[in-house]
């Protein structure tokens, strides 16, 4: 028997993923056959961008299971035609792109390095930079991404704090959990960062209560999802002084609107959705490795929890 894999994304995705999706299906072992378009009746699995064309399953009548692409789910969860498992990426690839995109900005703010970049004046100001290990730096959310973030400040020596639904321990870290935790998190946070998924729960998670906690001077760094900060609150905040920056590369509308204040604010550094890119070839040996978990009657690696949204 061979298994029937539709690949279902952007056309511009299939020639990068064609090869190593291939070669990772190969490697179990299984027969299969794998394609941009099969009568949906035949499809088992389904590989899943939320910027491909399927939004309805209910053809897919012997559908198993739909391996997304993208490590947040929000576009998919609550689609009530999916009636099968949903797993979601986490791989290095996405790690690894994570943890440089945020140590990077994390360093800018840390060192203040635009004081040196755009001053190239002529003037010699002497400055003593703070260490790591006088800097706190919280990360919301401590899942894949969340972990793989705090390890790496905290391997820089930064004093890092890491939030989360329910309680975790990580070696290194300081860990609190819950709505209490919420607010010891954020009132030592000089820097925060957000790697949190979009959930009815999260939504707003900054607004202009949760801003006011972080101390004076604070910056928020946002590689999560756009709307887990309320964008009125976050600028009054900017504006006001309160925050010294906020770098963002999520949004509630992407891509960005040109006309969208967050471009212009002097104070607000925008990137395009680009923290953490899945990388082809990693991210093949995922999905092949679920769809061989899947035929040999395993449990699947990184299921979404559709009641908890992530
Ligand atoms: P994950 O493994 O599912 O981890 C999510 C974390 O958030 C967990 O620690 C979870 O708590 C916590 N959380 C969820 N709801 C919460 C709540 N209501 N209160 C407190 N904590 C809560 O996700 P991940 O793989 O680390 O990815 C995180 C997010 O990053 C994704 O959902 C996606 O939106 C974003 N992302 C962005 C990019 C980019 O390029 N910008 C790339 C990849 C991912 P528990 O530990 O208690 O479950």
């Amino acid at each position: 028997m061979s298994v029937n894999v539709l690949f279902s994304a952007p056309p511009d995705d299939w020639p990068l993923y064609e090869g190593p999706l291939g070669r990772a299906l190969r490697a179990t072992g299984l027969r299969f056959k794998l394609a941009t378009d099969m009568p949906p009746g035949q499809v088992d699995y389904i590989v899943y961008s939320p910027k491909g064309p399927l939004q309805d399953f209910s053809a897919h009548t012997r559908l198993k299971a739909v391996l997304s692409l993208w490590a947040g789910v929000e576009r998919i969860v609550a689609n009530p035609t999916l009636k099968v498992p949903l797993t979601r990426m986490v791989d290095h690839g996405l790690r690894q792109g994570m943890i440089e995109w945020v140590a990077g900005h994390v360093l800018r703010h840390h060192l203040d390095i635009d004081a040196h970049v755009l001053n190239q004046d002529g003037v010699w100001r002497p400055c003593t930079p703070p260490l790591a290990e006088d800097r706190p730096v919280t990360i919301l959310g401590l899942g894949a991404l969340g972990r793989a973030v705090a390890g790496a400040l905290a391997g820089l020596g930064f004093d890092v704090t890491g939030w989360s639904r329910t309680p975790r321990r990580i070696e290194g870290i300081r860990t609190v959990h819950g709505p209490e935790g919420l607010a010891r998190a954020l009132e030592r946070a000089e820097i925060v960062v957000l790697l949190l998924p979009d959930t009815p729960e999260t939504e707003n998670l900054l607004n202009a209560e949760t801003l006011a906690l972080l101390p004076r001077g604070a910056v928020v760094i946002n590689p999560g999802r756009g709307p887990l900060i309320d964008d009125a609150a976050l600028l009054a905040a900017l504006d006001s002084g309160h925050l010294r920056h906020a770098t963002l590369d999520v949004f509630r509308t992407e891509p960005l609107p040109p006309d969208h204040p967050f471009w212009a604010h002097p104070r607000v550094t925008v990137t395009p959705h680009v923290a953490a890119e899945t990388r082809p070839e990693s991210a093949a040996r995922v999905i092949a490795e679920n769809i061989r978990r899947a035929e040999a009657g395993e449990a699947l690696l990184h299921l979404v929890d559709r009641d908890r949204g992530y």
